[in-house]
């Protein structure tokens, strides 16, 4: 066969080579270590957890060896492509942290834009160049036109396939639809031409030169060694419609781009076979690859089961209209990627989670699992260690959006709030009360008048009149003015008056001898003041609400008991 004249039999129009490629994608000029790397979404819908994972891999290892991140979108599948999409998964990839050097980027005008000298970055528009390195492999013997009805030759040799047809005889399957394979291979000029005369389309095949008896030797940054079959199927390059399969593309893309590490879904890993040979017949140096298992996440039952689309977590525009904080979202997509971070963390608490040096060999090899308890955990440790103004304008902000009353409230007392959301922070230990902007109205609503109400009973066993008692004895002694001693040294006075010790010691010893303790005696009052059996702490709530409120809130108490 004479493999210049099926060349150019087969792409005509294309005149450049592969050398004016590399003449217009010059190798990037950077520091000794410094990583390339890529997201590359197909955009088809919003961000999953699962995608922010590799990305955040990705972001950190550009961003912390001085290299660069760029963002490349997928889209040679028209049919699923969402409208929107793409400038919606910058947006919200740009909440978390995730900021692309290059790329596709949103232009002034809220549409995406290519920056950068190695795009286009939209695969859509990058035929040409597929089809420059597709007539090469032709010129080369190493691929070939197939114009077998395109989609029944797709399903003929997906992999996939064999595995539904696993109740069939697959092997027999297998073997049938491998034979009908090699039978294409011997395709003549005569009958290429007689095709294209007659208008057939036709797809583009690799010419596998693998054997799967042998194995590659690989290293995945991640898995780390292992063993990989070689690929003898003749899988797609070009489709029937001239745009590329994810592997062509893949090669192409991340060769010109310079991407040194290539981090992405371990899916990917059944076609390693495949893309290793690419790169390998096309010439390039193989990026390094770093697979990243599938986020889990524990079913009703205690089983680990993937985290899907529909999984609640999974949608990262989800997070925000729960009232998570992006930082709280980072610092803990951070704990499960480096299992040294939360160490780190608490080595230095003022820190930006960016600081963190991440190491790849601290990855997880096997899934991570997805816990909505841990990153509340995470992210009330985060904001303990905001300031009270951040917290006050997350909170308004946030309940601007998602509950306008209460945004308004907070708006319209803002200084108020702002001393509310001061209680207990700043010291060593800080109240962990919020794990979302959510959790602030139940925390501190009872301030407002609109939010407040009794939650709760006394218990029985404590008599009424002892309340009341109690009560009344802290509205005739009670002094805003007093300081916080002060204040207490009342309340434990007005305990053991009503028979309620102070000491906690001899309490303990016999709680029989005592009708309650001071501590009973401070829930008589919190749950009267704040309608809660627990609260911040007292003397703060009862010096923000101020006198008359207080005192409002214990005498209709008194007279509801
Ligand atoms: N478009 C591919 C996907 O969405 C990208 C995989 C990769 O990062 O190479 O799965």
């Amino acid at each position: 066969m004479d493999y210049n004249k099926l060349a150019e039999l087969l792409f005509p129009n294309v005149t450049k080579t592969p050398a004016d490629m590399e003449a217009l994608y010059p190798s990037r000029q950077l520091p000794e270590g410094a990583k390339v790397t890529r997201f590359a979404p197909s955009p088809t819908g919003f961000v999953h957890f699962g995608g922010l994972f590799p990305t955040t891999v990705a972001e950190r290892l550009a961003h912390q060896s001085g290299g660069v991140l760029f963002l490349r979108i997928e889209d040679t599948d028209a049919r699923r492509e969402v409208a929107g999409a793409a400038e919606g998964l910058i947006k919200t990839l740009s909440r978390y942290g995730i900021n692309f050097d290059e790329g596709a980027v949103l232009g002034d005008d809220g549409k995406v834009t290519d920056k950068g000298v190695y795009g286009p970055y939209k695969q859509s528009v990058r035929g040409p160049i597929y089809h420059v390195y597709a007539k090469q492999l032709v010129r080369e013997g190493k691929a070939y036109p197939c114009f077998t009805d395109a989609q029944e030759l797709e399903e003929i040799l997906s992999v996939n396939k064999k595995e539904e047809i696993k109740n069939t005889d697959w092997q027999a399957e297998a073997q049938a639809r491998r034979a009908e394979m090699l039978k294409a291979r011997e395709i003549t000029m005569d009958e290429v031409e007689a095709n294209l005369a007659a208008g057939n389309p036709f797809v583009l095949r690799i010419l596998a030169d693998g054997n799967p008896e042998r194995k590659i030797k690989f290293t995945d940054l991640v898995k780390g060694n292992m063993e990989i079959p070689e690929n003898d199927e003749d899988f797609v390059l070009l489709k029937s419609d001239g745009i590329p399969t994810y592997h062509f593309a893949h090669a192409v893309d991340d060769h010109l781009m310079g991407t040194t590490h290539v981090i992405r879904g371990e899916e990917w890993l059944p076609s390693l076979a495949k893309h290793l040979q690419l790169f390998r017949y096309l010439g390039f140096k193989t990026p390094k690859y770093l697979h990243i298992a599938q986020i889990m996440r524990l079913d009703e039952n205690g089983n680990k089961k993937k985290l899907s689309k529909r999984d609640m977590g999974a949608n990262m525009d989800d997070y925000t209209e729960m009232g998570y904080c992006p930082e709280a979202v980072c610092e803990y997509v951070m704990t499960l990627l480096n299992s040294n971070y939360e160490e780190w963390r608490m080595q230095n608490p003022d820190k930006a989670y960016t600081e963190f040096p991440f190491n790849i060999k601290k990855m997880s090899v096997s899934g991570c699992l997805f816990d909505f308890a841990k990153l509340s955990d995470v992210s009330k440790n985060v904001i303990s260690r905001m300031d009270a103004d951040t917290v006050t304008d997350a909170v308004t902000a946030w309940a601007l959006e998602y509950d306008r009353p209460f945004g308004e409230i907070l708006s319209n007392n803002r200084s108020m709030a702002r001393e509310i959301f001061s209680i207990g922070r700043g010291g060593k230990k800080p109240r962990k009360d919020l794990a979302t902007w959510r959790d602030a109205k139940p925390y501190m609503g009872f301030f407002f008048d609109e939010y407040f109400e009794i939650e709760a009973e006394y218990p029985e066993k404590f008599p009424r009149e002892d309340i009341k008692s109690v009560l009344k004895d802290f509205i005739s002694g009670y002094d805003v003015n007093d300081d916080m001693n002060v204040w207490f040294d009342k309340i434990k006075a007005i305990a053991e008056k009503n028979g309620y010790t102070s000491d906690m010691k001899s309490y303990k010893a016999s709680p029989d001898a005592f009708k309650g303790n001071v501590a009973d005696v401070s829930m008589f009052l919190r749950l009267a003041v704040t309608g809660k059996i627990n609260s911040p702490d007292m003397y703060s709530v009862m010096q923000i609400l101020g006198k008359d409120k207080v005192e409002e809130r214990i005498l209709k108490m008194v007279e509801k008991l």
